[in-house]
């Protein structure tokens, strides 16, 4: 079993309408990889590109989960929208859960109202920028490094209240420790070890170790950049020295796996697709006993959902 904490399927979707979620070669993610892997939740992300416009991004958003709903789950029935632990538990054997994520707040602008919406259409997951500076903090690529605004203060409480995930990845550094101070479910979809590879993506030590101790949850991605500096060469072994290096420093029931497929062109030898899961789960078996292996591709994240 293996539950996915982030993909750019929906992206592409609504980027490119005519793209089939049944097998189109042009997605990383589709559903005969997930049925093949034995997948059985998959977060899907709505990523507004940079390029749409402001005043309509929400819009946008809304989109997303149209095509989420109509491209995926009313079109396959063995694909189950899935919010909670519980509905998790009621899939039967063949059904695949699908959860709605946010990847930054761009969508949202400065209207909590906004916001609200989307959590009640379903999303489970927010994550509070990109990697720039929006309404509710800096990203990990705004220079300035700011961390969380009045308004970015307003937005985790709200998580809090609604018990949803409050996602670090991509928030700049002292975002990052405003969120920890506040926040009470705190994950990283798709972050690694800047210890391994110094990227301002990649979360240090102490900030992993901080996410532990709020009982987070760190998903490792597969996307070359983050896992080693010359991100030409990245293989599949450079995802299990990241996940050995986060449980050498107490992460081993806080570690999953959130790949970002289909959110960056360039792969890494060994997982190009979601079919070389496969691959993965052949050589965490190799490394780790079998309750280890549960853990990190299922468990540690499926545990932690606030609800
Ligand atoms: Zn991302």
């Amino acid at each position: 079993m293996i539950f996915d904490a982030h993909c750019d399927v929906l992206m592409k979707l609504w980027l490119n309408r005519s793209l089939s979620f049944y097998d189109s070669k042009k997605l990383h993610v589709t559903l005969q990889s997930l049925i093949l892997t034995k997948s059985k939740v998959q977060c899907f992300a709505i990523y507004i590109p940079e390029h749409v416009p402001e005043e309509v991004r929400f819009t946008a958003a809304l989109e997303m989960i149209d095509l989420f709903f109509e491209k995926i789950i009313a079109r396959f029935p063995n694909m189950k929208f899935v919010q909670t632990k519980a509905d998790i538990d009621a899939l039967s054997e063949h059904e695949i859960g699908a959860m709605l994520t946010l990847e930054g707040c761009e969508a949202v602008g400065k209207n909590l109202v906004k916001l609200k919406t989307l959590l009640r259409l379903g999303v489970v997951s927010v994550g509070l920028t990109w990697n720039w500076a929006n309404s509710v903090a800096d990203g990990a690529w705004e220079e300035r490094g700011a961390g969380l605004t009045h308004f970015g203060k307003e937005v985790v409480r709200q998580l809090n209240e609604m018990k949803r995930w409050t996602d670090v990845s991509h928030l700049s550094e002292r975002a990052f420790w405003d969120v920890i101070e506040i926040a009470q479910f705190p994950i990283a979809s798709h972050s690694n070890a800047h210890f391994l590879c110094g990227h301002p993506r990649n979360l240090r030590d102490e900030q992993i170790q901080a996410l532990i101790k709020k009982d987070g949850v760190i998903g490792i991605t597969f996307v070359p950049y983050f896992l080693t500096e010359k991100p030409k060469q990245a293989i599949l072994t450079d995802v299990l020295r990241h996940l050995e290096h986060i449980c050498s420093i107490g992460g081993a029931r806080h570690v999953g796996f959130g790949s970002d497929f289909d959110g960056a062109e360039e792969t890494t030898v060994g997982l190009e697709n979601a079919r070389c899961y496969e691959n993965l789960i052949n050589e965490l078996q190799k490394r780790y006993s079998e309750t280890e292996v549960e853990r990190f591709l299922f468990r540690n994240f499926y545990e932690r959902l606030p609800q």
